[in-house]
């Protein structure tokens, strides 16, 4: 699949667009003044793999924290303003290596104009982020579709920050609709050239939020759409990247670790599959290899129906097969079948 060309920024450290690797952020919803519970929940996030964090900006409390959690974190750290411009020129002088805003919503241009050169001088880029709740009401009754207007909302924007010659920016135009925010995301790829982050906003709890998300984020991400993702759902935010990264390695965009496929289980099936892929996928989750690995219900079918796994374990009364590219291995009692199979994923990567 043929990536949409962006030009590149950069977040502190973390490259954005270009040839970069789509990179997968989350959003702390920890009171950010408390800056024990936010540095803790990032460190948690930084440990999933985290690339970049934005926590809320909604005080001076929020602001006065930024400096101190940047020093306590690894990732690059964003700040999301609404309304108050002032709060968004304190983020960027307290050391955000973002700040989100929503243009519509700060109020008249000359305090937009400020806050782009105050991010010019400190080298910091600015999400314009576009969202569907937010809209601007020139744009909100247009008559236009929702897609449409989400769209032409953020052109609006690209056009000003253009015609300031400041491009060290990043777009977002969400909504809570999937195919809402496909489209907008289509219209405005068509037209701008800076660097997208994509996603579904307000996607729901854990199952209808990652539903929505890897459907919106994965039909854009097949299209060569989006250069960073955040899925957002009513979750703890470990989550939303768990989630992210898996639909990142859904469309083979980025390997990082093993991919756990596993049957639906059958009347066949011997043994409590659901335990066995759970503990699987634990005592896996640290290894970085990107190794397809079967954990299947039954002998007699498994080892074929996962031949495309690059290894694999088949469950079956009081023992199990151990397997390869779907040929056997060799049996292990049920109680060894896990150490075993991690005794062949770490012979794998000694190489
Ligand atoms: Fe059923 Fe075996 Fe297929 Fe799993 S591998 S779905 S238990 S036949």
């Amino acid at each position: 699949m043929k990536r949409v060309k962006s030009r590149q920024i950069k977040v502190g450290s973390l490259k954005i667009g270009g040839d970069a690797p789509i990179s997968v952020q989350s959003m702390t919803n920890t009171k950010t003044h408390d800056i024990d519970k936010t540095v803790s929940q990032i460190k948690k996030l930084e440990l999933a793999g985290c690339e970049l964090v934005r926590v809320a900006v909604p005080d001076k409390k929020a602001v006065a924290a930024l400096s101190h959690i940047k020093e306590l974190i690894k990732i690059p750290l964003v700040a999301d303003i609404h309304f108050n411009y002032k709060l968004a020129l304190a983020a960027l002088d307290a050391g955000a290596d973002k700040i989100r805003i929503n243009p519509g919503n700060i109020g008249n241009e000359s305090r937009v104009r400020e806050i782009i050169e105050k991010a010019r001088e400190k080298r910091i880029p600015i999400r314009i982020g576009v969202n569907a709740g937010s809209l601007h009401k020139k744009y909100r009754d247009s008559g236009e579709s929702l897609a449409k207007s989400l769209a032409n909302s953020a052109l609006e924007y690209v056009g000003f920050f253009e015609d300031l010659d400041f491009l060290d920016f990043i777009v977002s135009v969400k909504a809570s609709s999937v195919t809402a925010t496909i489209e907008a995301y289509e219209l405005l790829a068509s037209k701008v050239n800076c660097p997208l982050h994509i996603g579904v906003t307000e996607a729901g709890t854990l199952v209808t939020g990652t539903v929505k998300s890897a459907i919106g984020i994965g039909t854009l991400l097949r299209e060569g759409i989006g250069d960073t993702i955040r899925v957002s759902l009513t979750a703890n935010p470990i989550k939303e990247v768990e989630v992210g990264f898996k639909i990142l390695r859904a469309l083979e965009l980025r390997c990082v670790g093993p991919e756990i496929i596993s049957c639906p289980t059958c009347g066949r099936c011997e043994i409590d599959l659901i335990a066995l892929t759970k503990k699987v996928e634990k005592k896996l989750s640290k290894c970085k290899i990107p190794l397809k690995i079967a954990v299947m219900g039954c002998i007699v079918n498994g080892p074929g129906e996962a031949r495309e796994a690059d290894l694999g374990i088949a469950a079956g009364k009081g023992e199990g097969l151990l397997f390869a590219k779907g040929k056997p291995i060799k049996k292990v009692p049920e109680g060894d079948l896990v150490e075993a199979l991690l005794t062949l994923v770490s012979e794998f990567e000694r190489g």
